[in-house]
C-alpha cells in the first residue's frame, strides 16, 4: 500500500525543507514527468544501494528489516519486534511518529540507548546529511526510544582497492545533529498544514539549486530570451542579475562602453552583429597542430566501490577510447578500444593505446586536462607502460582553447563544449543522430556493459557495444572536422588581407 498523502517520510521532509512548493508537488503529482529519475540518477540509486549493504558488513550482528519498500506498516511492526529481542543492530529500521515515516540504515544499540548511523555514497560528510540525520532523531525518541548517538558514515577518499577495510568513515554529529533537532517539529508540523492546502506560492531564488536541483525548475523559472545576460560565459549568477537590474536583460541590449573580459567582449560582437568572430591569433595558435597528429577521447567509469588495484571511491577510471589518426599514405585511420568485462581494462586499454597513438607528433584532446588525468592514472596503474603514456601526455594539445581564446559563433549559447561549437562550426554534424549522445548516458551504460554485460541477450548487448564505440568515435572525428573549419577560417582570413 503506497504511503498515504498526509503522512510525511524522511524523504518527503526534506525536499520540503528545500522548498515547500515543490513537497507539494511530489505528494499531490507523485506521477509527474519531471519525477522520473534520469540514467544517471538510476544509476546513482543503485550505486547508493550497493553501498548501503556493503557499509552493513562494518556493523556487524545486525539483522536486516527486508520487506518491499511500500510496506511501511509492515516494516515498523517488524523493527519493533526486532527491537524487543534485543538484536545488537537493525539494518533498514522503519519507525513512526508525530505522523512521518522514517527509515533507518543502521541503527546500532550503545550502552545505554541507540545510536543511528546514515550511511551516505559521498566522500565526505556534507551540511544536507545533518537535517537528514536529525529528522530520524526526532522521529525515534518520540517513538520511545533513547537514541543517544547520531553518525553519518560515508566513504573514505583514502581508501585503495583491494583494501576495502577502511572503505568507511564514520563521524559522530550528535552535537550538530542536536543544535538541528530544535526546529524539526515545527517544519514538520508546517509542512503537513502546507500540504492540506492548495498549491503554496514560493518565489524562485537559490534554493531552487542548493542543496540538490530542483526537477520543477522548467514549470517556475521564466523562460529567458534568447542572448539573456546569464548566457555570457560563465557569468556569476550576481552579475548577470546586476545586468539585469541595470536594464541589460540581454546581450543585444548591453552597452559598447561596458567594461568586458576579452572573452565576453568577443561574444558580446559576436552576438550584435550576428556574425562569427574570429581573432587573427588564431592562426599562431593552430601552428601548433603539426601533423601527423592523433586526436584522442577517454570514456570512464565511477564505481562507488571500487573494484580494480589501486582504485579509489568514485574514481573516473577510463574504460575506452577512440583515436584518429594521421597516418603517411593512408590518411585518417580510425582506433578503438572498449573494455566488454567485469576484469581491469587499463592493462589492455594502455596497450591498445600506446599503439594507436605511435605514429603522432601531437595528441589532440578537447578539455585536455581529462585526458591528461587520465593518461596519469593509467601510468599509475600500468608501471609497464609508465614511460610511452608520459609521452602521449607530453604531446597532449588542447582544441577548446584554441576555440575559446579566438573564435565565438553566436550559436555557442555562452559555452564552449564540444556539443555547443560542433553544431555552430561544422553545420551538419552533431550527436543527435547516435543512440548514446551525452557523457552522462556513456559512463552509466558503459557500467552496465561491463558488469552486467554477460547477462544481457546477445543481440542487445553487441547493440549496446556499438552504440558506445559510435559516440566515442563522434567525439574524435568533431575534433578532426573542427580542425578542419579552424584552418579554413584561417586561410580565408589569409585571402581577406
Ligand atoms: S523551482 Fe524553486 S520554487 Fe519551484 S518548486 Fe522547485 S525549488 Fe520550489
Amino acid at each position: 500500500m503506497p504511503s498515504e498523502p498526509s503522512r510525511l517520510s524522511k524523504s518527503r521532509y526534506l525536499s520540503g525543507l528545500q522548498c515547500h512548493k515543490q513537497l507539494w508537488w511530489r505528494v499531490h503529482e507523485p506521477e509527474a514527468p519531471e519525477l522520473s529519475p534520469s540514467a544517471g540518477q538510476r544509476n546513482l540509486f543503485a550505486q547508493g544501494r550497493e553501498v548501503g549493504e556493503r557499509a552493513r558488513r562494518h556493523v556487524p550482528g545486525g539483522e536486516l528489516i527486508d520487506l518491499p519498500f511500500h510496506q511501511y506498516d509492515n516494516k515498523v511492526a517488524a523493527t519493533r519486534e526486532a527491537l524487543q529481542r534485543g538484536v545488537p543492530a537493525i539494518y533498514e529500521a522503519w519507525f513512526l511518529a508525530d505522523e512521518a515515516y522514517v527509515g533507518v540504515d543502521i541503527l546500532e544499540r550503545t550502552s545505554r540507548g541507540y545510536g543511528v548511523i546514515e550511511v551516505k555514497a559521498s566522500n565526505s560528510r556534507k551540511p544536507e546529511h545533518l537535517p537528514d540525520a536529525a529528522v530520524q532523531v526526532h522521529v525515534l525518541r518520540r517513538a520511545g526510544l533513547q537514541v543517544e548517538r547520531a553518525e553519518v558514515m560515508h566513504l573514505n577518499r583514502e581508501c585503495r582497492y583491494p583494501d576495502l577495510s577502511n572503505l568507511f568513515v564514520r563521524e559522530d554529529v550528535t552535537a550538530l545533529v542536536e543544535s538541528v533537532l530544535i526546529g524539526v517539529p515545527d517544519e514538520l508540523a508546517a509542512q503537513r498544514r502546507m500540504l492540506e492546502g492548495p498549491l503554496p506560492d514560493v518565489p524562485i531564488g537559490e534554493h531552487c539549486t542548493s542543496p540538490y536541483d530542483c526537477p520543477f525548475i522548467a514549470r517556475c523559472w521564466p523562460k529567458l530570451p534568447d542572448h539573456h545576460v546569464s548566457k555570457l560565459y560563465r557569468i556569476e549568477r550576481k552579475r548577470a542579475l546586476e545586468l539585469e537590474a541595470d536594464g541589460y536583460a540581454t546581450i543585444y541590449d548591453l552597452p559598447s562602453d561596458l567594461e568586458l573580459s576579452m572573452i565576453h567582449a568577443r561574444q558580446v560582437k559576436a552576438v550584435q552583429s550576428g556574425r562569427m568572430v574570429v581573432e587573427a591569433a588564431l592562426t599562431k595558435a593552430l601552428a601548433h597542430f603539426a601533423s601527423p597528429l592523433a586526436f584522442l577521447d577517454f570514456e570512464t567509469v565511477s564505481l562507488a566501490i571500487p573494484r580494480w588495484p589501486g582504485c579509489r571511491p568514485w574514481q573516473q577510471v577510463p574504460v575506452q577510447f577512440s583515436v584518429h589518426v594521421e597516418e603517411r599514405g593512408r590518411g585518417l585511420v580510425h582506433h578503438e578500444w572498449i573494455a566488454d568485462g567485469p576484469e581491469d581494462p587499463r592493462p589492455a586499454l594502455a596497450a591498445a593505446l600506446v599503439d594507436a597513438c605511435a605514429g603522432a607528433r601531437k595528441v589532440v584532446a578537447y578539455y585536455a586536462s581529462f585526458e591528461r588525468d587520465c593518461l596519469k592514472q593509467l601510468r599509475e596503474a600500468v608501471p609497464r607502460f609508465a614511460k610511452d603514456l608520459e609521452r602521449i601526455e607530453k604531446r597532449l594539445l588542447d582544441l577548446l582553447p584554441a576555440i575559446r581564446n579566438h573564435v565565438y559563433h553566436p550559436d555557442f549559447g555562452g559555452g564552449f563544449s564540444i556539443k555547443k561549437t560542433l553544431p555552430a562550426l561544422v553545420p551538419g554534424l552533431s550527436y543527435s543522430d547516435l543512440k548514446v549522445q551525452d557523457g552522462e548516458v556513456a559512463t552509466v551504460e558503459l557500467q552496465r556493459l561491463m558488469l552486467q554485460g554477460a547477462e544481457l541477450p546477445a543481440g542487445e548487448r553487441a547493440a549496446l557495444r556499438d552504440a558506445l564505440l559510435r559516440y566515442c568515435e563522434r567525439d574524435t572525428w568533431a575534433m578532426v572536422k573542427l580542425l578542419e573549419t579552424l584552418r579554413s577560417l584561417v586561410a580565408d582570413q589569409l585571402e581577406l588581407f
